[in-house]
């Protein structure tokens, strides 16, 4: 199974992207941790990508494929995978569609996270990630605990590109750029619509329905 995980910034993407992960058994890619690795790393790669990161507008769409096609390539034995952030655009939709033929994997389902713009926000201004494993957490609604958390609360940092300023920008980008593509997923039938607006375990108890269903 091949899922597509979909959402504005602060839907949850990252959160429910491991849990999906973790209990399905799929291999999770994440184009904004990947590049977030590199930005860490201060690869060549990672300073050419962090200004663009940091004023939350799109990394170019060779320097997404060219890291998708590697992963892809390397793990061919895996059953399956879950994209977290991607695909973003259209021209990233159809190199996905090439991508996965060559692989001869199948797209089953794309889950589509959404909530209102303060919720978004408040999520945002409160997201502290581990830079260690790439787990997401939140000051206010889901705090890290060092008991639960093997990597220790010294990797926890704010993200660059979490603050007030670049917001609305990535809002906007979301909503020009990422939200038309919605309507290509639904012409297949394979589009599901869910609010992100409540708990974290509520919305993965419907996750997990939807993806339980397609199994079965
Ligand atoms: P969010 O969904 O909160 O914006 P992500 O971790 O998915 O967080 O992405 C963070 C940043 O990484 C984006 O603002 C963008 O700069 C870059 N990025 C991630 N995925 C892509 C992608 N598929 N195409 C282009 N840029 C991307």
């Amino acid at each position: 199974m091949n899922i597509i995980l979909f959402g504005p910034p602060g839907a949850g993407k990252g959160t429910q992207a491991d849990n999906i992960s973790k209990n399905f058994n799929l291999h999770k890619i994440s184009t904004g941790d990947l590049l977030r690795i590199e930005m860490e790393r201060k690869t060549d790669l990672g300073k050419k990508i962090k200004s663009k990161m940091d004023h939350g507008m799109l990394v170019s769409d060779d320097i997404i494929t060219n890291l998708i096609s590697k992963i892809l390539s390397a793990i061919k034995s895996v059953e399956g995978v879950i994209f977290d952030g991607y695909p973003r655009n259209l021209k990233q939709v159809k190199i996905l569609d090439t991508l996965i033929k060559e692989h001869n994997r199948r797209i089953s389902c794309v889950l589509s996270l959404d909530a209102d713009k303060e919720t978004l926000k408040k999520r945002i201004l409160g997201r502290i990630i581990c830079t260690k494993c790439g787990m997401t957490f939140n000051k206010n609604f889901n705090p890290p605990k060092e008991k639960t958390h093997d990597c220790g609360l010294n990797y926890l940092r704010l993200r660059s590109d979490d603050t007030e300023k670049t917001i609305n920008n990535r809002i906007e980008i979301y909503a020009n750029k990422t939200l038309p593509i919605l309507d290509y997923y639904k012409d297949q039938k394979i589009l599901h619509k869910i609010d992100a607006s409540g708990e974290i375990d509520k919305i993965y108890d419907e996750i997990r329905g939807i993806i339980t269903s397609l199994e079965t």
